[in-house]
């Protein structure tokens, strides 16, 4: 019988054969180091995704699901291998030519996945709903009577990761720099960060703003996909990449993002759309373009804050920040930069904290043994707040947080420099 790898030219065979084997990656990967298991590695990953684009392994192989299911897809051991192999690309191509699991997970990936995420009125109405459920207590009142126990404790256990979502206040389309003019740039608002984060938004805009930034945030951007990308949904991750690359402008100096996670894919776009013949040649154009918000500010240059914010913090580096993008100092420096911090590094401060997209949904208890290591350094460093660059990496720590009892504010590294930029200097918004 013909083995199904062996009628899908689209697995990544190149990329797959560059491992050379050495295992330099194995002591950064996380799961590695939790499982012990050589099939939990990325070499015994790559190992596995090779067999299956040589048709030695069928693309249903339960072995061979599973242990690709439980990678975090963290990209640390791209940091670590010396040969450059390109494992997150890898894995996002397999992942999209597995045949899908279950019924049940079909279904859920065409209606949250390519449903709600995929439509911005939806992702309004989920936010609104959201609010709404916050602002009734519902979920507290539900806990109180032991409803999760009873019904679902998974379902309880994802009710517990929610934040608290902060204010909703969409932004003005357009917001003028404070003194001279240095940039117009564009600010990616996203799906979740939209609905839950619109005041690290807010923050992201004025600080953009007080570095001599014409601020442009077009309206019905919706979801960047990568989401989408990550867990093998490649069709609607292009469909949502040409409508992001459709909303903005093409003549902003930098596409400006504060989520690591958007970041990466956003800046794969030139990769993900490259046989597209209308938008291959705009997609690659609009990801040179992309910035992560600290590493633009660390590229213009910093107009230095003045309103000391007298705190100790410490700094976790998501890892689509730290490993898909290489970006490690740039946050620091802006950190060091602004008066009154006090930066402690953290312990492991490069490794995963378990929330990895919706890992700690999909492999609950991987997901909490890394949380429980990861709050430990955290509290061993007596800051009072922790700096993070990526939606989810915030929502994941705060939860461990909360769940300790610990009090320690959760924000991203720009939060605190729009405060020592005294938000009142900034005009317009
Ligand atoms: S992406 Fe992360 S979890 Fe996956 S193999 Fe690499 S280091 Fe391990
Ligand atoms: S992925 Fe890189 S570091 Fe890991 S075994 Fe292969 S060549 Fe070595």
């Amino acid at each position: 019988m013909t083995s199904p790898a062996l009628s899908r030219p689209s697995l990544p065979r190149d990329l797959l054969r560059a491992c050379v084997h050495c295992g330099l990656c194995l002591p950064t990967c996380p799961t590695y180091d939790l499982l012990g298991d050589e099939r939990d590695s990325p070499r015994g990953r790559l190992f596995q995704m090779k067999a299956a684009a040589d048709g030695v392994v069928a693309l249903d192989d339960p072995s061979l699901r599973r242990h690709l299911d439980r990678c975090l897809g963290c990209r640390a051991c791209e940091t670590a291998c010396p040969s450059g192999v390109r494992f997150g690309r890898a894995l996002e191509e397999v992942r999209a030519a597995l045949p899908p699991p279950s019924l049940q997970a079909t279904i859920i990936g065409a209606l949250v996945l390519d449903g709600l995420f995929a439509s911005p009125p939806l992702l309004d109405a989920a936010g609104r709903a959201l609010r709404a459920y916050h602002r009734l207590g519902l979920g507290r009142a539900a806990r109180k009577a032991g409803l999760f126990s009873r019904v679902s404790p998974r379902l309880g256990s994802m009710e517990a990761l929610l934040p608290a979502p902060q204010p909703f206040r969409p932004l003005p389309v357009r917001i003028p720099p404070y003194g001279e003019r240095r940039a117009r740039v564009g600010l990616i608002t996203g799906c979740v960060m939209r609905q839950l984060f619109s005041a690290t938004h807010a923050a992201t805009a004025r600080v953009l703003a007080a570095n001599g930034a014409a601020v442009i945030t077009p309206s019905g951007q919706g979801c960047c996909g990568a989401l989408h990308l990550h867990g093998g949904h490649r069709t609607m991750a292009r469909t949502l990449a040409r409508r992001m690359i459709d909303t903005f402008p093409e003549d902003l100096d930098a596409i400006i993002v504060n989520a690591a996670g958007c970041g990466s894919t956003l800046k794969e776009y030139g990769h993900l759309l490259a046989d597209d013949q209308l938008y291959a040649e705009r997609a690659a154009r609009f990801a040179s373009r992309v910035r992560d918000v600290s590493e633009w500010l660390d590229q213009v240059g910093l107009r230095p804050p003045t309103v000391p914010v007298p705190m100790t913090a410490t700094y976790q580096d998501a890892c689509h920040l730290r490993h898909a993008q290489g970006i490690h100092e740039a946050p620091r420096r802006l950190l060091r930069a602004t008066p009154g911090i006090e930066l402690v590094e953290l312990a492991g401060a490069s490794e995963c904290c378990g929330s990895a997209g919706i890992y700690n949904i999909t492999q609950p208890e991987l997901a909490g043994q890394l949380l429980s290591q990861k709050i430990d350094r955290i509290a061993a460093t007596g800051a009072r707040c922790l700096a993070v660059g990526n939606p989810g990496c915030a929502i994941q720590i705060a939860s461990g947080l909360r769940a300790r009892g610990i009090r320690m504010a959760v924000v991203h590294p720009v939060e605190l420099l729009d405060r020592a930029y005294g938000r009142e200097r900034i005009p317009g918004y």
